[in-house]
């Protein structure tokens, strides 16, 4: 099973640098690197990252899963994850060979510089590994409660307000429901089973801007981890709360949309069900993976009306963003 989450990578000397993911409290500090991401860095590493993701899949099928695994990124903790596409969250080994055999391996036979080339999929993109899409149900979706860790220290009352503009967007456009629960703030983990899913801060060395999950994970793995350098962006239109969007998206069940065949680029599996006509300009299509949207990463026309096929309307759904 592969786990989304968001990522945001920027290839090349850098490494990759993206994702949002679970974490823990970030064992050790240190080397966070000065520098800063800016949107120059972005594009001059764009072109690069499809050529890289390529020639590693490639290498990757010619090694075989051990070698793979020495590839991909895990985080160092406890019930750490492994991370593909960016912000993507495996959970287990098995999982990860899963991922290797099922993705990898076919991907590379099935699929050529991200174009897949006998999609069964030509259409917001839903998560659906097992050919269903697993959403939150009708109870769930009205209560999705979680805590904000004070380890955030001083910036945490901005992850506040970051978290709820962005819970904010997906809840005026469709039935569902976050619910801050500051009172498990000063001890909120992963293991803080009073909510539904835990914010806290990693440092994961930009590994990835931030991550999330799907709805089918477990308690362990339900954290939006938040990188150190998600609060070091130049001035721009990247922003912790477009940041957020994303990966909350990724948290009611959405999938990139730049894996639909259509981009033309990141291309990641076909384990998801297409909600609509493809969106270039979705809040769940990275830029430099061929999307037409720019680093604001707003909600969409037809994100909204994704969410509602899913979840129901919205206090703010109008004929537009209706599911119809
Ligand atoms: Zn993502």
């Amino acid at each position: 099973m592969v786990i989304e989450i968001m990522k945001w990578n920027v290839y090349g000397k850098i490494g990759v640098v993206s994702a949002l993911v679970i974490g823990g409290t970030i064992a050790g500090t240190s080397v966070f690197a000065k520098e800063k991401i800016s949107q120059a860095e972005i594009e001059k590493f764009e072109m690069m990252a499809n050529v890289d993701a390529l020639m590693r899949r490639q290498k990757a099928s010619f090694a075989g899963f051990e070698e793979f695994k020495k590839t991909i990124y895990k985080e160092p903790w406890e019930y750490g994850v492994y991370i593909v596409n960016g912000d993507t969250p495996i959970s287990t080994d098995i999982e990860l060979l899963d991922y290797f055999n099922g993705e990898i391996k076919a991907d590379w036979k099935s699929t050529k510089f991200g174009v897949q080339l006998d999609s069964r999929i030509d259409k917001l993109t839903a998560d659906a590994p097992d050919g269903y899409i697993v959403a939150w149900d009708n109870a769930k979706k009205r209560n999705l409660t979680y805590c904000v860790s004070t380890t955030f220290g001083s910036l945490h009352d901005s992850v506040v307000d970051a978290v709820k503009e962005a819970t904010g967007a997906w809840e005026k456009a469709s039935d569902v429901k976050f619910i801050y629960r500051p009172e498990f703030d000063s001890a909120c983990t992963n293991q803080t089973y009073s909510v539904v899913f835990d914010v806290r801060p990693v440092d994961v060395n930009r590994e990835y801007l931030a991550r999330a999950f799907f709805p089918r994970y477990n308690r362990l793995q339900r954290s939006v981890l938040i990188d150190k350098s998600s609060f070091d962006l130049e001035p721009g239109n990247l922003t912790l709360t477009g940041i957020l969007r994303h990966e909350f998206g990724h948290v009611l069940s959405f999938r990139h949309e730049h894996t639909r065949p259509e981009a033309g680029a990141c291309f990641e599996d076909d384990r998801h069900i297409p909600l609509g006509d493809y969106d270039p300009f979705s809040v769940m299509h990275y830029p430099q993976c061929n999307g037409l949207g720019d680093w604001s990463l707003d909600l969409t026309k037809k994100d909204k009306k994704g969410a509602a096929c899913i979840y129901g309307p919205g206090p703010e759904t109008d004929a537009e963003t209706s599911c119809s």
